[in-house]
């Protein structure tokens, strides 16, 4: 037997952890502090209640002979797909039911995709981004190519045809720098991704907090993108999900080589390594998408907008430069002073008491920034915003 040693590619410890046990080293050493978080990206309003309804109503199916459901399809019900399908439509955007597949979260889609093109292909990963892409495909052995995202190009990377990549990720709104594509700038990768025949896998996770007219939400409305684009959408920040565990994803049927359909070939890995996800929770994703439902979760994407702007509102007094927080719920700040991101993720814990997340860990042009999110309660967010202000303006 021999380990896959790709493995000992991967940087040991995974950013968060580091952060979560820096803050807990902190709390221990000082259990009269209270610690604000403003981290992770976890969500933490409930659920909405339309959705706790159908929970507790597909609950009770369970329990009765004529509506109990055992196995359900690998690529999961027709109720939660047509209501996705229906979704799509509302935004212009035309599915086939045949395209979508519903999974446990778009995190898995995203590693588990992989499976379905060769190891030897060529990827291209943003620098600075959600590190899932790059350590998937460090598992798998693949070469990386990084496209810079910087402050000069506002953290969105535009094509290079100089480089020839194979796989091409894309995260907008993107995590962790907040910034999202236009339309326009996503067809400019639709074009290079045909010209190079390459795959994008465009991840669209933040795509309600999209609020600016001309921003993509999806980019299978992008003239030319059913032939190079796969979509992963998530129901964890969309609709509190993260516990729940939902997502989606979008194969076009035009997406083919050789003979091969993306399509064909994802529907036949997931009937193989994969059972589908619980009748419960596609009955809680399904409300989601009904009026009731769908306008309660906007009130709580709304929540987090409005602390995204109290963090946003405190950057410009602090005159910080910053990305996001607009149609995003995250703010990606130039760390003051020209400070390192871990030096200055010390400085706020151990002054402010204010956790953040060091932009250095999603890459190397991370450095010398820093990630707040806006998912804390609204009064964490002011008063963590309040303590930074103390700190930065003294
Ligand atoms: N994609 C991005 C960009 C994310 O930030 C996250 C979670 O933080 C995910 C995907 C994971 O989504 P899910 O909870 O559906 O697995």
């Amino acid at each position: 037997m021999n380990f896959n040693t790709n493995f000992n590619n991967i940087a040991e410890s995974y950013l968060f952890a580091e952060v979560a046990r820096r803050a807990s080293a902190y709390s221990a050493a000082h259990p009269e502090k209270k610690v604000l978080k403003l981290g992770i990206g976890d969500v933490t309003l409930p659920l909405a209640p339309a959705v706790i309804k159908a929970l507790h109503s597909a609950v009770d199916d369970m329990s009765k002979k004529e509506t109990f459901q055992g196995y359900g399809p690998y690529e999961g019900y027709d109720f939660l797909r047509e209501s996705i399908q229906r979704y799509y439509l509302s935004r212009g955007v035309k599915l086939d039911l045949s395209e979508i597949f519903v999974s446990d979260g778009a995190k898995s889609d995203l590693g588990n995709i992989l499976d379905i093109f060769s190891a030897e292909n060529t990827v291209l990963v943003p620098d600075p981004v959600y590190p899932v892409y790059v350590d998937t495909n460090v598992m798998a052995g693949r070469k990386i190519l990084y496209a810079n995202a910087t402050k000069e190009n506002g953290f969105l990377p535009m094509p290079d045809y100089s480089v020839n990549a194979d796989i091409i990720y894309i995260c907008s709104p993107n995590n962790p720098t907040g910034a999202a594509y236009s339309e326009r700038q996503l067809k400019e990768w639709v074009d290079y991704a045909n010209a190079k025949n390459a795959v994008i896998l465009y991840d669209a996770a933040y795509e309600c907090f999209i609020e600016e007219e001309g921003l993509a939400r999806s980019i299978l409305g992008i003239d030319g993108a059913r032939t190079c684009a796969i979509e992963f959408c998530s129901f964890s920040k969309t609709a509190g999900f993260t516990g729940t565990r939902c997502g989606y994803t979008v194969i076009p049927q035009e997406l083919k080589k050789d003979g091969n359909s993306a399509n064909k070939m994802w529907l036949r890995r997931q009937s193989t390594k994969f059972n589908g996800v619980p009748y419960i929770v596609q009955k809680g994703a399904a409300a989601v998408f009904t009026e009731e439902g769908y306008a309660q979760i906007l009130k709580n994407i709304a929540y987090y907008k409005r602390n995204a702007k109290i963090i946003a509102e405190a950057m410009d007094s602090l005159s910080i430069s910053y990305t996001g927080g607009k149609n995003s719920p995250y703010i990606w700040l130039q760390c003051p002073d020209g400070m390192k991101s871990w030096d200055f993720f010390d400085l706020l814990l151990e002054k402010a008491q204010v956790v953040g997340t060091p932009g250095a860990g999603f890459g190397v042009n991370g450095e010398g920034c820093f990630r707040l999110t806006a998912f804390a309660s609204e009064e964490v967010t002011l008063e963590a915003v309040s303590r930074i202000k103390s700190l930065l303006s003294k």
